[in-house]
């Protein structure tokens, strides 16, 4: 048992598998651990589940998508639900945040007031569009015709997340997935898999139908496969590497060329020309890149510093990330430990990667204690754009920091990625502000700002990033599908 300030012991949500509105066991029966990364040590074991339980919360969300109550109701009852569970996620935000840092390693007071608070919001967010759902009617047609359009529930959706925002990514996807009217099968990363189990308790409080929400917790190669694989299910929307996400484009066209919607990786360019605030740019820079110890798909990695106001900027920088606190998520830290041994191993090795390329570490570069996987706030100088370090995202509490002449110079250098996610710039001209987000091949540019999501704002990647959004009335529509209705009068009306 671990132990927190708010909840001592831990108090853990049911362990088991969520189908069809109850709690299984996995049909062929294994458990997986989870490790609270703090400590190195075991928090308990979950229910590892196979392609066998997959099989069964498919037709579970099947037959609740075709024949079950969830089928019947108006989208505003829909929208009821959706209202119900954004409360009980607010009224449990305690619960839900500890089982969060415990099982992630994020600062607490960040799983409190960004990642539940967020999460009550987008699935409140979603219950409000239910019922804006609408069709169009297409006039223009021939006179004795009438066309509509109707937007209509793609039917079953796979939903697969990972660790770095277990409960806010999940709530993402299940948000407008339900409020369009399908059931959904989630898997959560088997790294974080305690506040997706939570999330079933208040689904099941708020009373969904049975088979409406099914959770399947186990490996990527397994469970995850399966869902991929799976010929019932009509749509996967998923958020991770972009290795897997290709794994995953590749299992919908061998299967049934189910809908995709992929969120990948990143490696954010983020620009400071010379005549952007000081203050601003640097605290924008500092959480852009640091926050959830670079565990974001977003982070602003790569910082393109102008050259006037480049020794200024490195030296704020450098004081500020110094002063970032690292420790114990549970004691006011700005940083906690990385989420999983694994993941700690592949920073440190990006660490020696960049070492041996010849960058220059001046700033963090080690780990932090003997016991939890801490890694210094870390700044790399003399970094050349094709090294490793530059190119592949680290996802670790990493800054890359580049030098600059020109706008031309620093639009083709931020666009030379494969990815494209996100793009800060810092600027008091308004001018090269528009100018440089114009030419930026990001799915989200900050100007002035680094990192603000809200549920408004549509969230999603170009290129290598993925495609498809996440938040905003444009994720429901990722979840319909279009018909057109065509209706001959015989004559004109
Ligand atoms: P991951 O791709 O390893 O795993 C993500 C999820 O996919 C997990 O649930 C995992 O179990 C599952 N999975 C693994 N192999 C699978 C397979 N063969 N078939 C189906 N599912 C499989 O990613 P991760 O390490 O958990 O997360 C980090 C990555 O996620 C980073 O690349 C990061 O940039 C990305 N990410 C992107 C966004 C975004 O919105 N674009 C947000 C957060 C994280």
């Amino acid at each position: 048992m671990v132990s927190n300030p708010n909840d001592t012991p831990l108090r853990l949500p049911n362990t088991k598998l969520f189908i069809n509105g109850k709690w299984v066991d996995p049909v062929v029966p294994k458990t997986l651990v989870t490790i609270n990364p703090a400590t190195e040590k075991v928090i308990c074991e979950v229910s590892e589940g196979s392609s066998k339980d997959v099989d069964i919360a498919v037709a579970a969300a099947r037959e609740a998508f075709e024949n079950g109550p969830w089928n019947k109701m108006t989208a505003q009852q829909r929208g009821k639900l959706l209202f119900k569970l954004a409360d009980l996620i607010e009224q449990n935000k305690e619960w839900l945040a500890t089982l969060e840092t415990t099982d992630n390693g994020k600062p607490y007071s960040m799983a409190l007031d960004f990642d539940v608070a967020q999460s009550a919001d987008t699935i409140r967010y979603f219950a409000s569009m239910t019922d804006k759902i609408q069709g169009k009617l297409i006039q223009g047609s021939e006179q004795k015709l009438t066309v509509y359009t109707r937007h209509e529930a793609v039917g079953v959706a796979g939903c697969i997340t990972p660790w770095n925002f277990p409960f806010l990514l999940l709530c993402w996807k299940i948000g407008p997935a339900l409020a369009a009217g399908c059931t959904v099968v989630a898997k959560q990363s088997e790294i974080t898999p305690l506040s997706a189990l939570a999330l079933c308790h208040l689904v099941e409080e708020a009373g969904f139908p049975a088979g409406v929400f099914n959770l399947v917790t186990g490996y990527g190669h397994t469970v995850g496969d399966a869902i991929a694989r799976h010929p019932d299910i009509d749509k996967i929307s998923f958020t991770g590497s972009t290795r897997v996400g290709r794994l995953i484009m590749e299992a919908s066209g061998k299967s049934n060329l189910k809908k995709v919607t992929l969120e990948l990786g990143g490696k954010s360019p983020n620009i400071i020309f010379d005549d952007a605030d000081l203050d601003q740019s640097v605290m924008g820079s500092i959480f852009g890149v640091y926050i959830n110890s670079g565990q974001c798909c977003a982070a602003g990695s790569r910082l393109f510093v102008q050259e006037g106001i480049y020794d200024k900027f490195v030296e704020k920088f450098t004081e500020a990330a110094k002063a970032l606190k690292v420790g114990d998520p549970f004691t006011g830290v700005t940083l906690g430990p990385l989420a999983s041994k694994e993941h700690f191993d592949r920073v440190m090795n990006y660490l020696a990667i960049g070492r041996k390329e010849g960058v220059k570490v001046s700033l963090g570069g080690e780990r932090l204690s003997n016991v939890g996987y801490y890694v210094q706030p870390t700044i790399l100088h003399e970094v050349n754009d094709d090294m490793c370090v530059a190119k592949e995202e680290i996802f670790g509490p990493v800054a890359c920091i580049f030098k600059f002449k020109t706008v031309e110079e620093v639009i083709k250098r931020a666009n030379d990625t494969q990815y494209g996610l996100a793009a800060g710039i810092f600027t008091t001209n308004l001018n090269t502000a528009h100018r440089v987000e114009k030419k930026l091949r990001a799915g989200t540019v900050w100007i002035n700002d680094y990192g603000y999501v809200n549920s408004l704002i549509p969230f999603g990647g170009y290129k290598q990033s993925g495609f498809g959004k996440d938040l905003s009335e444009y994720a429901i529509q990722e979840y319909c599908s279009v018909k057109s209705v065509i209706i001959n009068h015989g004559q004109a009306l």
